[in-house]
């Protein structure tokens, strides 16, 4: 039920109760005033009457003056019509008929009736009157002269009532008149408070209307436009998308969808900060707006990803994807400091690859999935194969959860040697999968999955405890050997690895000095606050890092002086051809002088030939990994192996080929 607002009743019956008042208070005095007027109006009446009886009184006392001492001037019959008007105005006021008052109002007792008798009296004397009868006359004069003074006496006393009552009447009158002066004023006023009242209310109602409005424009607007950039955003481009589809399917023409990431932009605002990222997320919109043409939809559909929708053939998104991926990587200037950043895009073409916004979208992301995969900074068209890749990597997907579920993963280990001594210094740890059906799934495809799917932070703690149990073991066992662990990048961003990580030594009491934590250059580039926060920390504990895969990736060193790095790995590929490539040899000397000048170890990954190892060990480099000393290996079988190589270990500082083949 609504709930009444009683503020607002208040507020509206004050000028309604003055107005109430008002009203009572004037027709109060209007009724009384009636009153006065009915009873001042009788009062005439009886006066007038009053005053007429005694001027007819008068008149016959002249008449009858005149007709006895004055002969001829005067008729008899004038005489007795001045009597009977006499007789009959007291006969009338006797009577009480109209126009008159009751006799008894006149308010001298008996007045008009002892008239009345008295002029029955005279009218014997009055007959047989002839003129020059003086003493008739004098009687008759007499007795007329006293009912005149007692008339005189009541007229006069009906005049000064009259005069009272006049006065009375004025002042009712003033009252009324004040009363309705008054009114007037109380009623004014509870008009105007009741008009300004809705005014104000119209006033407020209509500012809500605005505001409303106002407000309604502002959501219209949000709902489909991205504030930071004020283009479009994913709504409005779903929108649009649909309506350009079927605009084209009328039309029979085809429509381009360009789905855009910028590369290294989580990596701007990490180390710029988010006003800076905002900045450069404005000039984009600026770019791309130059980009696109009339009739082309540019929006933003969130972070770093935008969208352009064109109505053209796939040969016009191909020249805009170039110029976009060519625009974006020109430097931005963004508080006088330089940036570089690139876009990687995916493009998706109604009707070749798909019929509807849906599978659109969902091929052009596949594309711009593409070209981040190959590199990034480049444009991708959609291709079945995409398709068949993501559906092999979504299957992939579900039997790893199923693997990690299951505990169908195992780690391998492969030996670390030291390259002069042939002595097993350590062991990297490598996740291995055999799928009951489908056999030995490779690292280079469940890890990317993995990352993909967001499972490797739980399949990154299960092989780090596992190594970490095996280690204690083999530590155990009498083989002091380091146990070297992969981190992937993702990892990495994850808050709180360092406590995870030293949970787990302590869980499993393995000792923080024997641990490596291998990164890629990729994860060392994220110079992030929180990146040398955990790098720090977990150094701090003892732990080691090395830089896996050295030399694949950023031409950037300087993150080697940031970071707690003990160990480079030269990547396999320097070491390949190492024998024949001269530049090989000079590429890898570099990177063994590199680490020396920083005070790191060299391991030289993937060597599988004697020779190799030879040219490393003339170049200084100090540790070797590769099948010429041992594939990645079971835990039973690495122990064995570390068994049989701890007493091989003099034969080995050799170099014989043959030990290290029976190895
Ligand atoms: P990685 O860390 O550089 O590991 C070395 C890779 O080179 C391993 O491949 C190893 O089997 C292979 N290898 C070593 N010596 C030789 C050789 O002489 N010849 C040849 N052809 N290959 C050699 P794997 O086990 O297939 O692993 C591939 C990559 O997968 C690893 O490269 C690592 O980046 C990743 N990976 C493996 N296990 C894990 C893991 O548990 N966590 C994470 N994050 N990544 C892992
Ligand atoms: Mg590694
Ligand atoms: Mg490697």
């Amino acid at each position: 039920m609504k709930s009444i607002n009683w503020k607002r009743v208040a507020l509206y019956a004050l000028p309604l109760g003055l107005l109430a008042y008002a009203s009572f208070g004037v027709w109060e005095n209007l009724g009384s005033l009636r009153n006065r007027v009915d009873s001042s109006y009788a009062l005439t009446t009886r006066n007038d009457e009053g005053f007429r009886l005694e001027m007819e009184l008068g008149t016959f006392q002249s008449d009858l003056i005149q007709y006895v001492m004055d002969e001829g001037t005067i008729s008899f019959d004038d005489v007795m019509l001045s009597f009977d008007l006499v007789w009959s105005r007291t006969q009338v006021l006797n009577d009480g008929s109209i126009y008159t008052a009751p006799r008894g109002q006149f308010e001298d007792g008996d007045l008009l009736l002892d008239l009345q008798k008295e002029l029955h009296a005279l009218d014997a004397l009055l007959i047989d009157l002839k003129p020059g009868e003086i003493k008739k006359m004098n009687t008759i004069i007499r007795s007329v002269s006293s009912y005149r003074d007692r008339m005189v006496s009541v007229v006069n006393k009906m005049i000064q009532q009259r005069v009272d009552e006049s006065n009375e009447l004025r002042l009712a009158l003033q009252h009324v008149v004040e009363g309705l002066d008054r009114m007037h004023t109380e009623f004014g006023l509870g008009v105007f408070l009741f008009v300004l009242l809705l005014t104000i209310e119209t006033v407020k109602a209509r500012r809500a209307e605005a505001k409303l409005k106002h407000r309604e424009k502002r959501v219209r607007y949000l709902a489909e436009h991205d504030t930071l950039t004020g283009l479009g955003n994913r709504a409005y481009f779903n929108k649009s998308l649909g309506r350009m589809i079927d605009e084209a399917k009328q039309d029979e023409e085809s429509v381009q969808l360009l789905l855009m990431d910028l590369d290294g932009f989580k990596d701007v605002n990490d180390s710029f900060g988010h006003p800076v990222g905002d900045e450069l997320l404005k000039i984009v919109a600026t770019r791309l707006n130059q980009c696109v043409r009339d009739g082309d939809e540019l929006a933003r559909l969130g972070g770093d990803e935008f969208g352009i929708i064109i109505g053209s053939p796939a040969s016009a998104a191909q020249m805009m994807s170039k110029r976009i991926v060519e625009t974006l990587a020109k430097p931005f200037s963004i508080d006088n400091k330089e940036i570089r950043i690139s876009t990687s895009i995916g493009v998706a073409s109604y009707p070749e690859n798909a019929k509807t916004p849906e599978t659109l979208m969902r091929d052009s992301d596949m594309a711009l999935y593409d070209a981040k995969a190959s590199g990034r900074n480049s444009y991708r068209f959609y291709k079945q194969s995409m398709k068949d890749a993501l559906d092999k990597r979504k299957g992939l997907e579900v039997l790893l959860r199923e693997a990690l579920d299951k505990n169908q993963l195992e780690v391998h280990y492969q030996p670390q040697i030291c390259l002069k001594t042939g002595q097993v210094l350590g062991v990297e740890a490598l996740a291995r999968w055999t799928h009951p059906e489908r056999g030995f799934i490779p690292p280079s495809d469940f890890i990317p999955v993995a990352e993909h799917a967001g499972l490797i932070p739980q399949l990154g703690e299960w092989v780090f405890r596992q190594s970490c149990i095996d280690v204690v073991e083999w530590h155990n066992a009498g083989h002091h050997i380091r146990m070297s662990v992969n981190l992937s990048p993702l990892q990495l961003a994850t808050a709180n690895l360092a406590d995870e990580i030293l949970a787990i030594l302590q869980e499993t009491s393995a000792r923080s000095e024997f641990i490596t934590l291998e990164l890629t250059e990729t994860s060392m580039m994220k110079n992030t606050r929180q990146t040398k926060d955990t790098l720090t920390r977990l150094n701090k504990a003892g732990i080691r890092f090395a830089v896996d895969d050295f030399g694949t990736g950023y031409s950037n060193l300087g993150y080697l002086l940031h970071y707690p790095v003990s160990y480079l790995k030269i990547d396999r590929s320097f070491i390949m051809n190492i024998e024949a490539s001269n530049e090989e040899q000079v590429m890898t000397r570099g990177i063994i002088n590199l680490a020396h000048g920083l005070g790191l170890s060299v391991v030289a990954e993937g060597i599988e030939t004697l020779e190799q190892s030879e040219i490393l060990q003339e170049m200084q480099c100090q540790e070797g990994q590769g099948y010429f000393y041992g594939k990645p290996m079971s835990k039973l079988k690495i122990l064995l192996y570390l068994e049989k190589m701890k007493s091989n270990v003099t034969l080995l500082s050799t170099g014989s080929r043959d030990v290290m083949k029976s190895a």
